[in-house]
């Protein structure tokens, strides 16, 4: 595995080598839910590129830029064994310089759900991923349907800035007790883990009232909203796969999402229907 850190080097790297790329961008603390990931671009592509970058921008004042979970070495020995052929760890002053043009979220999409309480932090998102797609070219770049907002946000990026990298989403993957891995994870003491787990629980309960044929929104977010109390509960929302809120279910067609704050914690979680 060849590890880089200057983004014109990869550059270079990447466009020497006449294969299909597959790409997938990460912030480190690796767990299976990357190699997932990971897994899914081996099988699809020749070459595949991981970067690990806690990326500054979008995180706002007062968020956990600082402490955020680093496991360098470990996440070096997951990459390695997964087969990754090139990881890239980039510092920030190598991403950004004083002064930069930017991309700007939405104005609705990336100022709800979590762009409500987030504001800015979709702009840093698509702003880092629109330079890591540039720096690799990656034939497909590969993303989690746990961040189902920001996989939205960047398919958009890419259809309406006409970019050439088919974005592939993939599958949520649990813990064994159904909690979503999470790099946050760690932040969580034992009982508010046990906490956590009434997040996974609602979404099967939604599920549950949408296999006996309720379909009524209002209804299943009451039901999901009773299960997750007393927890601080950022929103639960039933959309479509355009992002529009919906009054029914339209199987084949819905996105349940949940954001519960746990302790100081973040946690989202979603189902697609
Ligand atoms: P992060 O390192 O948290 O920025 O995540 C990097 C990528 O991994 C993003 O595309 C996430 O959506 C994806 N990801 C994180 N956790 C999971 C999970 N439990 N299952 C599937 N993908 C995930």
């Amino acid at each position: 595995m060849k590890i880089i850190s200057n983004p014109l080097a990869l550059q270079q790297h990447v466009k020497n080598i006449d294969k299909t790329v597959g790409f997938v961008p990460t912030m480190g603390a690796l767990h299976e839910g990357h190699i997932a990931l990971i897994r899914e671009a081996k099988k699809e592509n020749e070459l595949v590129v991981v970067s690990i970058f806690v990326n500054p921008t979008q995180f706002l004042a007062g968020e956990d830029l600082k402490k955020y979970p680093k496991k360098e070495e470990a996440d070096k020995k997951i990459c390695e064994l997964a087969g990754v052929d090139v990881l890239f760890l980039p510092q920030a002053k190598d991403i950004y310089t004083q002064d930069e043009v930017k991309i700007c979220a939405p104005n609705v999409r990336g100022y709800v759900l979590e762009g409500a309480t987030r504001p800015g932090h979709f702009s840093g998102v698509l702003t880092v991923v629109m330079k890591l797609l540039n720096i690799v070219s990656p034939s497909r770049a590969y993303f989690g349907k746990k961040d189902a907002q920001q996989l939205h946000l960047i398919s958009a990026m890419v259809q309406q800035f006409f970019m050439s990298v088919e974005i592939i989403p993939v599958n949520i993957v649990r813990d064994s007790d159904g909690l979503a891995l999470s790099s946050r994870n760690v932040y969580l003491s034992s009982k508010q883990r046990v906490e956590a787990l009434k997040i996974p629980k609602s979404l099967y309960t939604a599920s549950q009232l949408i296999g006996k044929n309720i379909l009524n929104t209002v209804q299943i977010k009451e039901a999901m909203k009773q299960i997750l109390a007393p927890l601080h509960v950022e929103y639960v929302e039933i959309l479509n796969r355009d992002f529009e809120v919906i009054k029914e279910v339209e199987l084949g067609n819905t996105i349940i999402l949940v954001e519960v704050i746990v302790g100081q914690t973040r946690l989202l979680d979603n189902i697609w229907l």
